[in-house]
């Protein structure tokens, strides 16, 4: 998961403190008043890179670039691939501008935007999935591509335009030429609300308790009502969700590490139930009649890793189906971030179907027609137990490498 992370600088909406933040955080938290504040975005966060503030002659123009982290799974005839994606690339049709950031800002903080910030922001008109080479329209020979996002935000870049050329505003020089066509298209295009990040205080809606969370979790609990939050837009909103128990005579547990469980409805093929997964997948399992009505169940990580352990762990949990006893109590022992939202679990189902799928050459061409709905979900807190480098899920005894996951080396 290495790859290049921006920082954010904020003043403290309580204290004025300058705050450096991640790029993934989600909450602000003061180290001089101490006050924590949840971070949340319309739709996207956007940012943009602060000009230097002397010698700046011409009109201050703001480039949209889309920073997309993730991972994209595409399906072709015979397999699916998976690559892991950190760009950021242009998100305007604009000849002979950079198509992609680089690494070469990456010393400069971010701000966000806000009202009083001057220049003028130029909407993005390509949309993120089409801004990924292949995405978008699928490649020939490709049935079916998803990208599923840990990071999707706007960052925009400044640029000085003087008479009719473009020059970088961080570095001074000339980067296009812009003719009187262009220049209108940008003035045309210019952002007129703009969409800023609100922050919202971390305090429990049911019982006013101050929420716990790392801090780059999309959902908080509250140790004193037993609940847990998450805010996809500008309030939060209860997550149900259930502990896991161990098995009987299962060691210390090291820690619980989170899943979306997700009930889906599939139309466009006969997927309802258990035993259709069984007959899709074909799967060792003699269907008892009760599969009939057992409910159809996807499982998916909720925590960010690599696409090949994302694929596996999705796989893995949705044929072994850990439906044992759960708990609604939240444990005393830690529990990992959830860090993938449940929006996105949902993105990996069809990709996760067609990994499964035991009559690729059937299935593979059909997959692009499917609809996918969410019926049900919930947040699963599944027991792992520590074997040296290893977090074994306690029922299920499959492993996972500490080190895959952000936090692994603390559980
Ligand atoms: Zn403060
Ligand atoms: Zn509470």
């Amino acid at each position: 998961m290495n790859g290049s992370y921006w920082q954010i600088e904020h003043g403290c909406p309580q204290c004025g403190a300058p705050v450096t933040l991640e790029e993934t955080d989600r909450l602000l938290v003061c180290p001089f008043c101490r006050t924590r504040l949840y971070l949340v975005a319309e739709d996207h966060f956007r940012y943009h890179i602060p000009p230097p503030t002397a010698g700046v002659d011409g009109e201050l123009l703001y480039i949209p670039y889309w920073r997309l982290r993730g991972s994209l799974f595409s399906v072709n005839a015979s397999e699916v691939t998976r690559r892991f994606v950190d760009a950021t690339t242009l998100a305007v049709n604009f000849q002979g501008l950079p198509f992609s950031l680089g690494l070469r800002p990456q010393v400069l903080k971010l701000r966000f935007i806000s009202p009083d910030t001057q220049g003028r922001f130029i909407t993005p008109d390509l949309p993120f999935d089409r801004a990924i080479p292949g995405l978008g329209a699928a490649p020939k020979g490709v049935f079916y591509q998803n990208f599923i996002g840990e990071t999707v935000s706007l960052l925009h870049t400044p640029l000085l335009l003087r008479g009719e050329t473009l020059y970088d505003a961080v570095l001074g020089r000339p980067i296009s030429t812009c003719t009187a066509g262009d220049s209108e298209r940008l003035q045309r295009s210019s952002l007129s609300t703009r969409r800023q990040v609100r922050f919202i205080p971390t305090l429990c809606p049911h019982c006013g308790w101050d929420m716990e969370g790392e801090k780059d979790s999309l959902v908080l609990i509250c140790r004193n009502c037993n609940t847990a939050w998450t805010c996809p837009e500008n309030a939060f909103r209860q997550v149900p969700f259930a502990v896991m128990t161990p098995p009987a005579g299962t060691g210390e547990i090291a820690g619980y590490i989170p899943f979306w469980r997700m009930r889906p409805r599939i139309e466009g093929m006969a997927l309802a139930s258990y035993a259709d997964l069984i007959r899709v997948a074909n799967l060792p399992k003699a269907t008892v009649p009760a599969f009939e009505t057992a409910p159809l169940y996807f499982w998916s990580p909720a925590f960010k890793v690599n696409p090949v352990l994302y694929s596996r762990w999705a796989q893995q949990m949705t044929i072994l189906r850990p439906t044992g006893d759960a708990d609604d109590r939240l444990p005393e022992t830690a529990l990992y971030p959830v860090t993938l939202p449940l929006a996105e679990a949902v993105e990996g189902i069809i990709i996760i179907l067609a990994q499964m799928s035991a009559d690729k050459r059937k299935l593979y061409p059909k997959l692009a027609g499917l609809r996918v709905t969410l019926e049900e979900s919930r947040l699963e807190y599944h027991p792992f137990v520590i074997n040296h480098n290893e977090l074994i899920h306690a029922s299920l005894r499959i492993a996972l490498d500490r080190t895959s996951l952000t936090y692994g080396a603390r559980m």
